[in-house]
């Protein structure tokens, strides 16, 4: 004779309860074949539900075997008493245990989804089987919507979609009427017509009548295991036909399972809504806090860095002085002319201007103002970035011949010419006793370059020597590196150049390069600290994401119990939570860019000049971390809901 469906051999199941250990099954040893309707009764507390739930699965025996159709379950591991009971079992609470937040149908459909049925096919079956149990046109109705009757029907649709060779039902009438009862009695002995084996607990004697097979308990061992009527079990068992699905291991299976999980991370969190948004508010904030700071500290960069570039690239000015700010650096009068001569023949040097300046009084036409003369070269205008808005620059005659030709600035033109349709082109200007003809004038320009309120004018050098200083030494020499040889290479070889002319280091050099790098770490120490400061608000946004998982965890501890009992994997469940985590502070992270774009928009209309950007790539990063935030905070509740024990989880109501 093949192995009967279920055998048990001395099954023990001890409780520790404090110090004493109660004592639920005392050496039960029985078989069940194939096709039998059995009724376990007994008086309450004697042992029933515990036999029901080790049978099940959901529960292990302290001592002794339990073998299902011959296999040993003691040999299986969590995922294969998974399946066990998501093949082969279909359970049936007193409490039908439908979950309350989705409908009739999609509930019948929860055993088949871990079975990896594909949706329109378990939806099929769950219609065929729903209208088999006369409850169809309540399909899309949510459990609390329906009669006690009517929701033992959906659970025990719900037992059947995967197949069920043995349905177990924990007391299937005790909580219905006398006539849904009987109705749902008469639907569990078809089930045993078509083969199955049916395990009944009750206490009722009159639905233990109903079975063929009566197993009395008592303080947890079998007293007696009688027979009534005709053995109809002696009929060969009929094989259950099963259609094909993708036993939910596969990879279709496991995007099937990971959809699922999405999906009732979405009812979950529909549930809660208020709950949910409050728990992204967190994580809200933290992502637009990080990706403001970031984006502002990148557009603040940006605009000081084009405002030195209008400084131009690429060069370097040597100053007279041992130091920047030597008071003594007007005094010294060791950088000449001879020196820009001399580094102008540097291959590596691409321009040369020497400076030189003096301030004195400018007049024109009965008003006067202090300016600052500047004795520059043709190119100074070109390295310094400024640009023409009228008239012309002077040439290297002008230098050469030591012309009186005057270029103004900006500021100079406003006080002097501003109602002048000339703009002060042709006319000529006094300034202290030297009358200068005025040949350009230079646009406004942002930051840097003449964008202070003095006035100035600019000379040939050789002018301002000859007809100011009287001397040949220099304010600054400056210079434009070739291109192809690198700034600091050149820095070095003017270094050495002008000491070994000067017999001494007596001059400074600044380079664009350098401040350019000094205010670029600047800005990024700055936006590391302020980064660090919004991460400590993330990391509290994600405590709070696993502040509300455990509590959706601990809510839901009697639906973990059910999902478990229909086949659930731990992975499944864990998948779940952190699903919901995951949505949360994702959903939480779309916002707080959005948030965070949305502030960008009203700096960049409210400061002008100003440019805050989000790229793709801190969009991607500020999403990415909002996920991680999710999955990493959702962990630990998630684990703690897989880990969970069936029958604690189920006993919770
Ligand atoms: P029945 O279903 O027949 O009413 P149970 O199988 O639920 O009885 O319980 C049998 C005995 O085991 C009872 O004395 C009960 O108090 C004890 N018991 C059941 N489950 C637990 C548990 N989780 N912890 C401690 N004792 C338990
Ligand atoms: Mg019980």
């Amino acid at each position: 004779m093949a192995d009967p469906i279920i055998g048990l051999e001395k099954v023990r199941r001890e409780f520790a309860t404090g110090e004493a250990s109660v004592v639920a099954l005392d050496e039960v040893s029985l078989s069940i074949q194939r096709g039998e309707m059995v009724a376990i009764i007994g008086s309450s507390g004697s042992g029933k539900s515990t036999l029901l739930n080790i049978l099940g699965c959901l529960d292990r025996p302290t001592s002794g075997t339990y073998r299902v159709a011959g296999q040993d379950v003691s040999e299986l591991d969590a995922d294969a008493l998974a399946a066990l009971r998501r093949e082969h079992f279909g359970f049936i609470f007193q409490r039908y245990h439908l979950l309350g937040d989705i409908s009739a149908g999609e509930n019948v459909e929860i055993p088949a989804i871990y079975a990896g049925m594909k949706a329109c096919e378990r939806r099929a079956r769950a219609e065929q089987l729903l209208a088999r149990l006369g409850v169809n046109d309540r399909r899309g109705h949510r459990p609390n919507q329906l009669s006690g009757g009517q929701q033992q029907r959906v659970s025990i649709a719900r037992a059947l979609i995967n197949g069920a060779e043995v349905i177990l039902a924990d007391e299937p009438t005790g909580a219905l009427d006398r006539r849904s009862g009987e109705e749902v009695l008469k639907i569990l002995n078809e089930l045993q017509r078509e083969g199955r084996t049916i395990i009944i607990v009750t206490h009722d004697a009159d639905v233990a009548a109903r079975a063929e097979r009566i197993i009395e308990l008592r303080d947890g061992k079998v007293v007696s295991d009688r027979r009534a009527g005709a053995a109809s079990a002696a009929e060969p068992a009929i094989p259950l036909s099963r259609t094909s699905w993708t036993n939910g291991t596969g990879w279709s299976g496991a995007v099937l399972r990971l959809r699922e999980a999405s999906r009732m991370a979405l009812v979950a969190m529909a549930a809660h809504r208020m709950r949910a948004f409050l728990t992204m508010l967190g994580i809200i904030i933290g992502i637009a806090a990080v990706s403001s700071v970031v984006a502002l500290g990148n557009a603040s960069q940006r605009k000081v860095l084009s405002d030195i570039s209008s400084l131009g690239t690429n060069t370097i000015e040597v100053f007279p002085g041992k130091d920047f700010g030597d008071a003594r650096a007007g005094k010294i009068k060791t950088l000449v002319l001879d020196d820009a001569r001399a580094l102008d023949r540097q291959d590596f040097i691409a321009g040369v201007t020497p400076t030189v300046s003096t301030s004195t009084t400018v007049r024109y036409r009965g008003s006067e103002s202090n300016v600052l003369v500047n004795g520059v070269g043709g190119s100074y205008f070109q390295v310094k970035g400024a640009k023409l808005a009228r008239g012309r620059l002077f040439d290297a005659d002008a230098i050469r011949n030591i012309e009186r030709q005057a270029v103004i600035d900006d500021n100079t033109r406003k006080t002097f010419f501003a109602d002048d349709q000339t703009s002060g082109i042709g006319r000529v200007i006094w300034l202290g006793k030297v009358p200068c003809r005025i040949v350009g004038v230079i646009a406004q320009q942002q930051g840097g370059f003449g964008s202070n309120q003095n006035l100035s004018v600019y000379l040939p050098y050789t002018t301002v020597q000859a007809q100011f200083t009287g001397d040949p030494s220099l304010r600054s020499i400056l210079l434009r590196i070739s291109d192809d040889v690198s700034t600091n290479l050149a820095q070095d070889a003017v270094t050495t150049l002008l000491t070994q002319r000067h017999n001494t280091r007596d001059f400074v050099i600044l380079n664009t390069d350098d401040i350019r790098r000094t205010i670029t770490s600047t800005t990024q120490t700055l936006a590391f600290l302020v980064t660090a400061i919004a991460v400590i608000s993330l990391v509290v946004g994600g405590i709070g994401v696993m502040n509300i998982m455990l509590v959706s965890v601990s809510e839901r501890i009697s639906e973990i119990g059910v999902r478990m009992a229909v086949g659930a994997r731990r992975s499944d469940i864990l998948q779940q939570f952190l699903a919901e985590a995951t949505l949360i502070s994702s959903i939480g992270g779309i916002a707080g860019i959005l948030v965070a774009m949305l502030l960008g928009l009203v700096i960049n209309l409210a400061v002008p000049g100003f440019q805050v950007s989000y790229s793709t790539f801190s969009i991607g990063a500020a999403f990415l971390t909002s996920t991680g935030i999710g999955v990493a905070f959702g962990f630990f509740p998630a684990r703690r809901a897989a880990f969970l024990d069936p029958v604690v989880a189920l006993s919770r109501d």
